[in-house]
């Protein structure tokens, strides 16, 4: 039988993961096909729900579906249940089992990219979103000492720290107004600024004043490679890393839950470099 996997979202017209994770399965020599579909709200429970028939792996979730399929599942994993968002869902026998490896594939990249090692580090995340409260519970789990979040909207990140000191960290808290960062050892832009079709792709979050020289800088966009705030970021010293390896390892630790097979990295970067330059190069100038 020829095995299925997907990803489910609206719109996932852009999404880089049927290329990545094709090209993943096609190295491994695994008869499967990873699929698109995009999916409306009406038609998520049953999109989810076929899911459990026994010739599909599982599924990726994205925007705006991480929240709503929570419900829809019979187990969540990992980070999953704390973080309140679910990017993978796997098939066991019929039982569907969700996860998120959103957060530890950012800790994955900066491990495997920078030789950077989360214990005893001070962390200042910018945003506050899906994406920022998995990697905020995944630097507290990698031993982070302190976690400063800077979000536009305050409630969100005052929310954001209050949930994960309520998961046993301490030394989390919200900060009230554009940081300064020197005392940072780690900045991460998890905001949707600077990514193309985003809301100010030529805008730089706040955040970079005071910032100090080799201190390093993560902006989890990917599309663009260079964003405003890496830019910035490498004119002041910082040591910068873009969104691209987080994408990979999250996808990684996804195929890895839905085939039981190592993750071939470097088939999974080629081929989503290969399609980014392809589509740079298609883009209107
Ligand atoms: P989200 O849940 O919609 O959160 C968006 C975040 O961006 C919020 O903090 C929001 O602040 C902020 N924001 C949006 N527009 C802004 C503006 N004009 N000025 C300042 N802040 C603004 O989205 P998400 O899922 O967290 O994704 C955020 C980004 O991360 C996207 O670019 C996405 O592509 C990227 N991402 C990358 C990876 C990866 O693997 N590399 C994984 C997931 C996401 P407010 O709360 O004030 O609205």
């Amino acid at each position: 039988m020829r095995h299925i996997a997907g990803i489910i979202g609206s719109p996932v017209g852009h999404s880089l993961s049927p290329v990545f994770q094709q090209a993943a399965l096609e190295a491994c020599g695994l008869d499967a096909e990873y699929q698109r579909w995009e999916t409306t709200a009406a038609v998520l429970p049953t999109r989810v729900a076929a899911l459990r028939e026994s010739r599909y792996l599982g599924a990726n979730v994205t925007i705006p579906y991480k929240e709503q399929v929570i419900p829809m599942l019979d187990e969540l994993g990992g980070q999953s249940a704390r973080v309140g968002a679910v990017n993978t869902i796997v098939n066991r026998a019929g039982r569907l089992l969700g996860f998120n490896t959103d957060g530890p594939g950012f800790v994955a990249a900066l491990r495997e990219q920078l030789a950077f090692d989360l214990a005893g580090v001070d962390v200042l995340l910018i945003g506050a979103g899906g994406a920022a409260r998995g990697i905020a519970f995944a630097v507290a789990d990698a031993g982070a000492r302190r976690i400063g979040i800077w979000n536009r909207t305050a409630d969100r990140a005052a929310r954001l720290a209050g949930d994960v000191t309520a998961a046993g960290y301490r030394q989390v808290f919200p900060l009230p107004a554009p940081p300064v960062t020197a005392d940072y050892d780690l900045v991460v832009q998890t905001t949707s600024v600077g990514m193309d079709g985003g809301p100010e792709p030529g805008g730089a979050a706040p955040g970079l004043d005071g910032a100090r020289v080799g201190a390093v800088a993560v902006d989890i966009v990917y599309a663009p490679a260079m964003t405003p705030f890496l830019r910035e970021a490498g004119e002041r010293g910082l040591r910068t890393l873009g969104g691209l390896p987080m994408l990979i390892h999250q996808g990684a630790l996804a195929f890895e839950l839905f085939t039981g097979v190592p993750a071939p990295l470097d088939a999974m970067f080629d081929a989503a470099r290969r399609e980014l330059a392809s589509r740079q190069a298609e883009a209107p100038r």
